[in-house]
C-alpha cells in the first residue's frame, strides 16, 4: 500500500509465491506439490511426548535461549555429525522457526548501507529482510542445470561494505549441494575480512546418494564467523510447529540474543521438551535421507514417462523439471495453467530470482504420500 499516510517499507514485495500457489491449489482442488511441507503424519511418539509435557504443566515461557535439555541434545548432535564442540549455553538459541532465525540474524548484523551477497535462486525471505534493515542486496546469479558457483565472480562482488554472505546448503530450489571445494573457496574469500556468514542449513539431513553435507560448523575459519540456521519443521515433518535454532560463536550469539529477546523472547515450551527427548535417538534424523530418497526416486521414475525433463535432485525435498519441450509460456503462466487446468500446483523457479529469470523450470515438492505422487505423475503424463 502506498498512500499519503503510509509509505511501504517493502514496496516491491507481494504475498509469497508459496502462499499464492497453495491458495490457488485449494481454490482449484489441485494436487499441491508447490509449498514445501510434508503430507504425511508426524511420528506418534513425538505427539505423545508433546501431550505428556503439556499435561505435566510445561506451558509457560521457556528460557529465552531455549530449554537447556534441548540445547544439550543439539550440542551432542553437532559434535557427533560435524566434530565441532559447541557450548550449548553460549552458542545455541532456539527460535520460532528458521524464518525468524534468519530475520534475527540479519537484524543483528546488517546496518544501513551494508552489502549482503545472496546467491540466486534464493529462498524468498533473505532479500526483503536485508532491505528492511536498509542493507543492499548484491545477487550472484547461478543458472541451471548445474547452478555451479564461479568463485571468481563472487570475489568480484565483494567490497569494503560487504557485511554478510548468505548461503543455503542444500539449496532450495536448485537442490545444489556444496562441495568441500566450495567451502574452501568461501573460507579463502572471508579469511582476512570482517565478513560474516549466514548459513541456512535447514535441509542438512535431506541429502542423497554420495553427497555429504558440508556444514560450515566443520570448517573452523567459517565457524568462527557464522550463524548456522536449522529448522525442526524439516527434521520432524512439523513445519506448522515453527521451531528452529541458530548456532554461532559466543560473541555472535550474545548479540543475536539481544535482538531475539525483543523479537519473540522465547519459543514454545512443551515442544522443545518433547523434541529434546525425541532427538536422543539419532535414528530419528539419520533415517531421513533414505526415506526421502525413495520418494525422490519414485517421482523421478514416473516423470521419465512424461515430456518433462527432470533435473536430478541432490538434496532437499524438491526437484526441478524443465518443460521447454512442452510449452513456450513463461514459468509463472505455465505453473498457473497447470494448477487451474490440470489441477497440479508447482512453484515457478523465476520467483527465486530478483530479475525474474525464466529458465522454463518448475519446482515440485516430493515430501508427499505415495497416492499424491502417483496422482501427480498421472497428471503430468497427460500434459
Ligand atoms: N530456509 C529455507 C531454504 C527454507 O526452504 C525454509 C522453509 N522451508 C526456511 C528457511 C524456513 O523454515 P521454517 O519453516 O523453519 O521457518
Ligand atoms: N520453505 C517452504 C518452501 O520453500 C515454504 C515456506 C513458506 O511458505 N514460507 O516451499
Amino acid at each position: 500500500m502506498q498512500s499519503e499516510f503510509f509509505n511501504s517499507k517493502l514496496p516491491r514485495s507481494a504475498t509469497s509465491i508459496f502462499s499464492q500457489m497453495s491458495a490457488l491449489a485449494v481454490q482449484h482442488k489441485a494436487i499441491n506439490l508447490s509449498q514445501g511441507f510434508p503430507s504425511f503424519p508426524v511420528d506418534p511418539t513425538l505427539i505423545e511426548l508433546v501431550d505428556y509435557y503439556m499435561r505435566a504443566g510445561a506451558n509457560q515461557y521457556a528460557p529465552m535461549a531455549g530449554v537447556p535439555a534441548l540445547l544439550a541434545v543439539l550440542a551432542k548432535k553437532i559434535e557427533h555429525l560435524y566434530g565441532a564442540s559447541v557450548d550449548p549455553g553460549a552458542e545455541i538459541t532456539i527460535t520460532a522457526g528458521a524464518t525468524q532465525a534468519i530475520f534475527t540474524v540479519i537484524a543483528t548484523t546488517v546496518r544501513a548501507g551494508d552489502e549482503v551477497i545472496i546467491f540466486e535462486p534464493a529462498y524468498d525471505c533473505y532479500a526483503p529482510t536485508v532491505e528492511l534493515f536498509k542493507g543492499k542486496v548484491v545477487p550472484v546469479r547461478l543458472t541451471g542445470p548445474d547452478f555451479k558457483i564461479d568463485w571468481e565472480q563472487v570475489r568480484a562482488k565483494v567490497s569494503s561494505r560487504t557485511r554478510l554472505i548468505i548461503i543455503n546448503n542444500p539449496n532450495n530450489p536448485s537442490t545444489k549441494v556444496l562441495a568441500g571445494s566450495d567451502l574452501l573457496q568461501l573460507e579463502k574469500l572471508v579469511r582476512d575480512s570482517s565478513i560474516m556468514i549466514l548459513s541456512d542449513e535447514v535441509y542438512e539431513h535431506l541429502i542423497f546418494e554420495q553427497h555429504v553435507h558440508q556444514s560450515v560448523l566443520a570448517w573452523s575459519v567459517l565457524r568462527a564467523r557464522s550463524f548456522v540456521v536449522a529448522s525442526f519443521g524439516k527434521l520432524l515433518h512439523t513445519t506448522g510447529w515453527k521451531l528452529g535454532y541458530v548456532v554461532a560463536p559466543p560473541q555472535l550469539t550474545n548479540e543475536f540474543r539481544k535482538v531475539h529477546q525483543f523479537n519473540v523472547f522465547s519459543a514454545n515450551t512443551p515442544m522443545q521438551l518433547a523434541i529434546a527427548d525425541y532427538l536422543k535417538d539419532p535414528n530419528h534424523y539419520l533415517q531421513l535421507s533414505k526415506f526421502f530418497q525413495q520418494k525422490r526416486d519414485f517421482l523421478t521414475a514416473g516423470l521419465q514417462e512424461t515430456r518433462f525433463k527432470v533435473l536430478p535432485s541432490r538434496g532437499t525435498y524438491f526437484l526441478l523439471i524443465d518443460y521447454s519441450l512442452v510449452s513456450e509460456s513463461s514459468d509463472i503462466d505455465f505453473a498457473r495453467m497447470l494448477t487451474t487446468e490440470y489441477r497440479l500446483a508447482s512453484i515457478p523457479v523465476s520467483a527465486f530470482y530478483s530479475n525474474g529469470l525464466d529458465q522454463k523450470m518448475l519446482r515440485l515438492c516430493f515430501a508427499k504420500d505415495q497416492p499424491m505422487l502417483t496422482a501427480a505423475i498421472n497428471i503430468l503424463k497427460k500434459v
